[in-house]
């Protein structure tokens, strides 16, 4: 296939936009949270493992640790216990618990608005970054490139990038930025319910004729 211009390749995926937003008109983030702090602990807890099984944990979590000093000062042993459903839970105990340690700290408990000092915090990457600050403060500072957001990149013909830096710059420069948090939820959405990793439904995908179907197996 030939390379598309960039320009072209924004056109597309602004059809690509519409067409998801018409098929999940109310797509958001699947994590369950009321603020920052809450969206930031299911962020971390959220690697990979599956969202309906963090909103299990945080369901009985979060009444029970309200500010980040409520994680800095919980008995490690106690609290490993509580997120034992979760895969990597000691090593998602140990970051949680630093990264409250460094919010009492430095921002007086509070969840930084900034991906400089988001990324200073114990667990958290860009990707956690970019979700608190799209989800929870509304700032557009990049784009969620999770599994699914990567997959669908390139199964669209979005880039060819395989990283998910080198995704999440590709991506933006053909997205505007008042889209960006959305991008991430519609192709999240779709990646969840018809462009699997093992089964794409391409019969039956409602974006089907903007999709050059990259490296997906051509089915009878
Ligand atoms: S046409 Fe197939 S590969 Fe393309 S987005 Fe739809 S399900 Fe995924």
């Amino acid at each position: 296939m030939a390379r598309e211009s960039t320009q072209a390749l924004a056109a597309r995926l602004e059809k690509i936009i519409a067409g998801l937003r018409r098929t999940y008109p109310d797509a958001h983030c699947e994590l369950n949270y009321s603020n920052p702090l809450e969206l930031l602990v299911a962020t971390i807890l959220s690697a990979q493992c599956t969202d309906k099984q963090v909103n299990i944990v945080t369901a009985s979590l979060f009444p029970k640790y309200r500010t980040a000093a409520d994680y800095a000062n919980a008995e490690p042993a106690v609290f490993e216990q509580e997120i034992k459903r979760i895969g990597l839970y000691r090593n998602k105990a140990k970051n949680i618990q630093a990264c409250a340690r460094k919010l009492v700290e430095r921002h007086g408990g509070r969840v930084p608005d900034s991906m400089a000092e988001l990324i200073e915090l114990d667990g958290v990457g860009r990707k956690t970054a970019n979700v608190v600050l799209g989800n929870a403060y509304n700032i557009a500072s990049g784009i969620v490139v999770d599994t699914h957001v990567a997959r669908l990149s390139q199964r669209l013909g979005l880039t060819r990038e395989t990283t998910p830096e080198k995704i999440e710059t590709a991506l933006a420069k053909i997205t505007p930025e008042s889209e960006w948090t959305m991008l991430s939820h519609l192709l999240i959405w779709h990646g969840r319910r018809r462009c699997s990793a093992r089964g794409p439904d391409c019969s039956n995908c409602e974006i089907a004729d903007l999709c050059p179907r990259i490296g997906v197996a051509k089915r009878d």
